[in-house]
């Protein structure tokens, strides 16, 4: 039986239903009635380890969420083919109209790591290596700073400078870059640290990251 496998995710989730779901029955009442309201667009890396809830504190119906490896954001291409980010970037403007996106990067991320690897170029592998063509600016970027010849620093800079450049990349969509202008979204740029549970956001003023939530 499938349900025999992943035992620990059925568990949970029977303990979800007779704790916080009963706890929070109201809510979820309310949730279902009128469709979603979420009030920031929330842009992540796949990875496991990257709670978008737990690291903002946040409940059902808060973030609309999308996630994928390096939380890179493609430039606008408004061609055929299916491009799954940028479908959520397009409900998140024009149908929720939210008027917030965050692109999250991380510490210790396996998709910037993997800027700096020879990945077999296989029909396995055919998707992620195009994916990752868009680390390459930030790359190219962090290889000409101080940061070089450190390893750890030079994936944690790279890490920061591809979320300023995904941020770049979002203002390529139309609709994005007008809201922007009137002033009616507005972009933030995140990096979560994984050890330190901090989050720190990108000040474009300043050039620089700051602790999120020390001053306000
Ligand atoms: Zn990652």
């Amino acid at each position: 039986m499938p349900d025999k496998r992943l035992k620990e995710f059925a568990n949970g989730h029977k303990e979800f239903r007779s704790v916080k779901f009963k706890e929070n029955k109201n809510r979820f009442h309310e949730l279902s009635k009128d469709g979603q309201n979420p009030k920031a667009l929330f842009i992540g890396c796949s990875d496991s380890r990257v709670m978008p809830a737990m690291i903002t504190n946040s409940g059902a119906g808060d973030l609309f969420i999308v996630r994928n490896i390096g939380n890179f954001v493609a430039p606008y291409q408004p061609n055929a083919n299916y491009h799954a980010t940028a479908s959520a970037i397009e409900y998140a403007i024009s149908v929720l109209e939210l008027t917030d996106i965050i692109v999250c990067g991380h510490s210790d991320c396996g998709a910037i790591a993997s800027l700096y690897k020879d990945i077999p170029k296989t029909d396995d592998n055919i998707h992620t290596i195009k994916w990752l063509e868009l680390g390459e600016a930030p790359k190219k970027v962090a290889m000409m700073s101080p940061h070089k010849n450190n390893k750890k620093d030079l994936l944690k800079y790279t890490e920061k400078v591809s979320i300023i450049f995904q941020l770049e990349n979002l203002m390529t969509y139309p609709a994005v870059k007008r809201r922007v202008k009137e002033g009616k979204v507005f972009l933030h740029g995140w990096y979560y640290d994984i050890k330190d549970g901090t989050i720190e956001s990108y000040d474009d003023e300043a050039y620089e990251f700051k602790l999120l939530g020390d001053k306000e």
